[in-house]
């Protein structure tokens, strides 16, 4: 099969690789229907992830049809259509009994490794580094789902691959970083990062209450869709001084929550600089920080912080200090996609929801090479590529 394989930074290439194959007797195969490059993709563009290998297949956000399954697989058939979520859940241990899909104590086979750099691991995840269990990723032909019974969500025929697509992921990861705000009628809720979690926490926020979204970005093409799908209040970080306005904003008071939907870039780089060097790492993370900060600065009293971009490592000045005396609730994580899977399916059903709008490229998975550069360099205004095999 053709396959989207990292060959080291910046050097993506879609190489012929053997056909993935049943292994475990919970496993299905799918035939890739629709598969997405993600943000934190850039971070094994850009080489930060520690532990990739030489042809590792990339993507974790993809759906398809059941080809194959194992001998255990008694919830689908080959035919069914199904969306896959990015991290890998055995869905019986402790964790996942608890609905904590994204901590599965059983699905990262190198486990060893992540415990040396976090004193645990969380769950495996598709095409993310050795690190995270090697498994192959979805952007390719065919992908191998480990544990299918639990990790793959047959999709009704009535919507479209590009309407589901996204519950492999980031739908579910704006609409965990809105649920975790625990969002009262009528809140005023302010997102930093308009980018397509940012879109989908806006989304969310709306869907669960808020009476108003502030989003918070720099980027003219990103704020306009946060208002014209999103209807979102808009505020360009570079145009006024931020806390300021959204004090000015909310009646002197600040939003009743916060959410960062932009995470640290640079904190992709951290878990390289944490594996090296302590001192490397406090020189990367002194300048990136600032939208945490920000949103511990300008909560309201006794209001959420939600944390939905990824961090990886040790940051400093973050103001622990301020988030106390305002008694501060401070939510975060890796998201627990197959808690929310089937809730947000309903929503996109009942036309509450259509995730579609994000996408702004459709390309061709021969095409990835120059997808991933074009999505690294922001050209074209670029905020999510589909692409299909
Ligand atoms: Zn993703
Ligand atoms: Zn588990």
């Amino acid at each position: 099969m053709r396959a989207v394989c990292w060959n080291g930074p910046k050097d993506i290439r879609v190489e012929s690789v053997p056909d993935p194959i049943i292994i475990n007797p919970r496993d299905a195969i799918v035939r890739i229907h629709k598969t997405a490059i993600c943000g934190s993709d850039l971070h094994l563009y850009n080489g930060y992830i520690p532990m990739m290998e030489k042809g590792d297949i990339l993507g974790h956000e993809f759906m398809g049809e059941v080809v194959e399954v194992g001998s255990r697989i008694e919830e689908l058939r080959p035919g069914d259509r199904v969306v896959v979520p990015f991290s890998i859940s055995c869905g019986y241990c402790f964790f996942c009994r608890k609905e904590l899909w994204s901590l599965c104590d059983n699905s990262n086979p190198n486990a060893s490794a992540a415990e040396k750099m976090y004193g645990f691991s969380g769950a495996g995840l598709f095409g993310y580094s050795h690190l995270y269990g090697g498994y192959s990723g979805g952007q390719a032909e065919y992908v191998r789902v480990p544990f299918a019974d639990v990790g793959a969500m047959k999709v009704p025929e009535d919507l479209l691959d590009e309407q589901v697509l996204f519950l492999s992921d980031i739908l579910p990861t704006g609409y965990m970083a809105a649920k975790n705000c625990a969002i009262k009628p009528g809140d005023t809720v302010a997102v930093w990062g308009c980018g397509p979690v940012g879109q989908f926490a806006i989304k969310s926020a709306y869907l669960l209450g808020a009476g108003r979204v502030i989003a918070i970005d720099a980027a003219p093409m990103r704020l306009e869709m946060a208002a014209n799908q999103g209807k979102a209040e808009t505020l360009n970080y570079e145009e006024v001084e931020l806390l300021e306005e959204l004090k000015e904003r909310t009646g002197g008071r600040g939003p009743d929550a916060c959410i960062d939907a932009v995470g640290m870039e640079a904190h992709g780089t951290s878990l390289t600089a944490l594996y090296d060097r302590a001192k490397q790492a406090v020189k990367l993370e002194t300048d990136r920080p600032n939208v945490l900060r920000q949103t511990i600065e300008s909560c309201r009293k006794g209001g959420t912080v939600s944390i939905a971009g990824v961090y990886g490592g040790y940051i400093d000045k973050i103001p622990l200090g301020i988030a106390f005396a305002k008694g501060l609730t401070l939510k975060m994580g890796q998201t627990h996609v197959q808690k929310f899977m089937k809730p947000l399916l309903e929503r996109i059903r009942k036309g509450e929801i259509d995730p579609t709008f994000v996408i702004t490229h459709r390309l061709r998975l021969q095409e990835a090479p120059e997808a991933y550069r074009m999505f690294a360099d922001n050209k074209n205004g670029c905020l999510k590529v589909v692409m299909k095999p």
